[in-house]
């Protein structure tokens, strides 16, 4: 794989962590479809990039519908004729007591956290097969996979399954020599900074909260050509706080 001029897809890349993503890949003179459930979300995002001289491409996308995955993998296809790295990043969140949890809001960040990961990722897949490409898929995770606040029951078992996930892909596709791995964010601020008080900063290891851009970066590199040793992975990116004692003197 040339390390620029790659087809990447980023989904739900029309805002946070995804636009950045998907911005840090066009710095590194890539091709970028920039993939969203909201179009004009999408739009935004690929504006920007192109203001900067980058490559980018608007497409509306829901990761909950196969058929508009499958759709987008067609059109992928038709328009740049390869996929060489598929940046799994959409993702959303619930926040409620277990005890009123309703089964939709549960099958819903299912279906979007991990059931969207799986058939983007199969589906991509599909496509590195048919043209022949080694390519490189990175799905994102969170440190709630590993540790929790409580109410968080849906999101927790959603990023736990993709971290299991990512090592299942790994072994099927390995034949392939397609390379499968994840990252878990910490605390990633994606709005204003100013809006972080100084104990958001200094409860972490590395002194400061984290910024879209420390997982885009860890992004390129996994899915560089000479780091293709590294697969089944799961990255964790969180300034230390997964590894901070929480004992109280
Ligand atoms: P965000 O700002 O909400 O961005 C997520 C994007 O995904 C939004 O544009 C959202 O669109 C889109 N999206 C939602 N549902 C979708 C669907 N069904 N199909 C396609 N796109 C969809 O979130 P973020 O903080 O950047 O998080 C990005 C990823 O990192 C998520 O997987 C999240 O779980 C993970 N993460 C974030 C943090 C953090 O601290 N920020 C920490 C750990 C893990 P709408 O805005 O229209 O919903």
């Amino acid at each position: 794989m040339a390390m620029n001029n790659r087809v990447v897809l980023v989904t739900g890349a029309g805002n946070g962590i995804g636009a950045e993503i998907a911005k840090t890949y066009a710095t590194n003179k890539d091709i970028v479809i920039v993939s969203d459930v909201s179009g004009e979300d999408a739009e935004r995002t690929t504006e920007t990039i192109k203001e900067a001289g980058g490559r980018a491409t608007a497409y509306t996308c829901d990761v909950t519908d196969v058929s508009q995955i499958t759709e987008m993998m067609a059109w992928i296809e038709l328009e740049f004729g390869r996929l060489d790295i598929c940046i799994n990043n959409a993702g959303i969140s619930k926040w409620v007591s277990p005890l009123e949890l309703e089964v939709e809001e549960w099958d819903k960040v299912m279906n979007t956290n991990v059931r969207g990961t799986f058939i983007c990722s199969r589906e991509a897949v599909k496509l590195m097969i048919t043209h022949n490409l080694e390519g490189s898929i990175v799905n994102i995770a969170s440190t709630r996979a590993a540790m929790s606040e409580p109410n968080s029951e849906a999101y927790a078992a959603s990023k736990g399954a993709i971290v299991s996930l990512t090592h299942a892909l790994a072994a099927s596709f390995r034949t392939n020599g397609i390379q499968v791995n994840c990252i878990s964010p910490g605390w990633i601020h994606t709005g204003d900074t100013d809006e972080l008080r100084e104990v958001d900063h200094n409860q972490h290891f590395s002194n400061r909260v984290g910024e879209p851009g420390d997982i885009a970066r860890a992004c390129l590199f996994l899915s560089h050509k000479d780091n293709r040793f590294i697969t089944g992975e799961n990255i964790t990116i969180d300034g230390g706080m997964t590894k901070k004692m929480i004992y109280e003197h």
